[in-house]
């Protein structure tokens, strides 16, 4: 039975999606104002494992990740460097989607940009508004966080500690709100704001951060929904205020379940820019090491722990990875006997990996499982050799335990296809006598690491 720790509850629970076998999910998506940090890859990982699992299990699954492409450090930046917004945030998109490919992370169904969803959000904020929840200032329009009785019931925040505490803060020339933690739902434009507005029935401006997720999640996971996940950073205000938002207009539970990721440290330090500790995933690509070594790293603790990242993390990573691929290398040799013991691992390995990664995706138990069964078929392989049968059905379940992990184990067997296609093309131009065709081939292949013996009997591939 699949359990999730869900913060809103404070304890595990089975869990139970509102549809019997569709899940829908929302994650909170990067600002694209910069390259996202390993902190922030860690939470997208997280996320990415819990897609792939509930998929393992048989869920469809409709995910929604946020890109927010217009905010205070988005219009600053902008102004820097006198450039427009939509151009400016297309390139940190860009590259956001190159770095999910460079860690195996599955495409979300739906990446919703949010200048493409203000409509959606004046109509939030009018219902808000008319309910007498959302207030007009002179410089926006303000969720009133006394007027929602449920306020704090996700990260336990008190209301009246914060009404206590705002007196203390640096009220607030800067903002004319009634209380200092009622929070934006829209803000007019200012001269800042320079070419960045829109202008609605609210007013010309831009909306607020939060007021975005609860948009575009409800829009495509309607009004109430199984899963939302992000990191602990942001709980409060951010989740705290999508609930806020969303349950005040539309008079319903917003999310049945809530999980959240750790914070990264980087070698037993919070990684920040002003301790020299600080990377992107392009700065660790281009010190030489692969996306998979880097995933690896990010995934194979709970995501509940704190991650202590190290670059000795990275190097036992790889390691580990090796010796998947060369065990499922081995397995394309198969001679001999069935053996029994090979059914009764695999077995074994497939109820300690799900019993593991049901109780809350614990992932390093459920790597635990896999490497159980690695080193108990090498013994066997070492002693009797390995059937054919036994190989496919090895083979058969580390792709499956692969389809959670996203480490591509498997992916030589893909890419061997490919080359056989090539070599059967270039086979068949020979026959046609046309040779430079032939010889343009056999160099694609050797570029793909692969030479063409031609014998007697026929062309050998062999590894270059
Ligand atoms: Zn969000």
């Amino acid at each position: 039975m699949l359990r999730f720790f869900n913060t809103l509850t404070g304890k595990k629970q089975a869990f139970k999606p509102i549809k019997k076998s569709e899940v829908g999910m929302y994650t909170c998506g990067p600002t694209v104002y910069d390259y996202a940090h390993i902190g922030n890859y860690r939470t997208f990982l997280f996320e990415d494992i819990l897609r792939r699992y509930l998929k393992y299990k048989g869920y469809k699954v409709t995910q929604v990740m946020n890109l927010t492409d217009v905010d205070d450090k988005i219009i600053k930046k902008c102004d820097e460097q006198k450039i427009g917004l939509k151009e400016f945030t297309e390139k940190y998109t860009k590259a956001f989607f190159e770095d999910l490919d460079a860690l195996n992370i599955q495409r979300a169904e739906y990446y919703p940009r949010a200048t493409e969803f203000i409509a959606r959000m004046v109509e939030i904020t009018n219902m808000l508004l008319k309910k007498r929840i959302a207030y007009k200032t002179e410089d926006g329009i303000y969720y009133k966080i006394t007027r929602f009785k449920k306020y704090g019931k996700l990260s336990k925040v008190e209301v009246k500690s914060l009404e206590a505490g705002a007196s203390g803060r640096m009220r607030t020339d800067e903002y004319a709100k009634e209380n200092v933690q009622d929070f934006a739902l829209w803000k007019y434009w200012t001269k800042e704001d320079g070419e960045v507005f829109w202008e609605t029935e609210l007013g010309k401006g831009r909306p607020g951060w939060h007021i975005e997720c609860s948009a575009m999640s409800t829009h495509f996971l309607g009004e109430q929904f199984d899963i939302h996940t992000g990191g602990v950073d942001n709980m409060f205000p951010h989740h705290e205020n999508e609930i806020a938002q969303s349950e005040a207009a539309f008079g319903k539970k917003f999310v049945n379940y809530w999980l959240h990721s750790e914070h990264l440290l980087v070698e037993g330090q919070k990684m920040s820019k002003s301790l020299g500790n600080f990377y992107t995933l392009r700065g660790l690509l281009a010190k030489g090491y692969h996306g998979q070594t880097i995933r690896y790293a990010l995934m194979s603790a709970h995501y509940k722990q704190k991650l202590n990242f190290s670059f000795m993390s990275l190097d036992s990573s790889k390691n580990a990875i090796e010796r998947l691929k060369e065990f499922v290398r081995r397995l394309d040799v198969a001679e001999g006997k069935q053996n029994p013991k090979i059914t009764k691992i695999t077995d074994k390995a497939k109820k300690n990996f799900e019993k593991a990664m049901d109780d809350d995706l614990e992932i390093s138990k459920a790597l635990a499982a896999v490497f159980e069964l690695v080193n108990k078929v090498n013994k066997e392989i070492d002693k009797n050799g390995l059937n054919i049968d036994d190989s496919l059905e090895l083979k058969k379940t580390m792709n499956e335990f692969d389809s959670v992990l996203g480490l591509g184990l498997l992916e030589k067997e893909e890419l061997d296809e490919e080359i056989i296609k090539l070599a059967a093309q270039r086979e068949e131009a020979r026959k046609q006598k046309e040779f430079a065709k032939a010889d343009r081939i056999r160099e694609e292949i050797k570029k793909k690491g692969y030479i063409i013996d031609d014998t007697d009997k026929g062309p050998v591939l062999k590894r270059a």
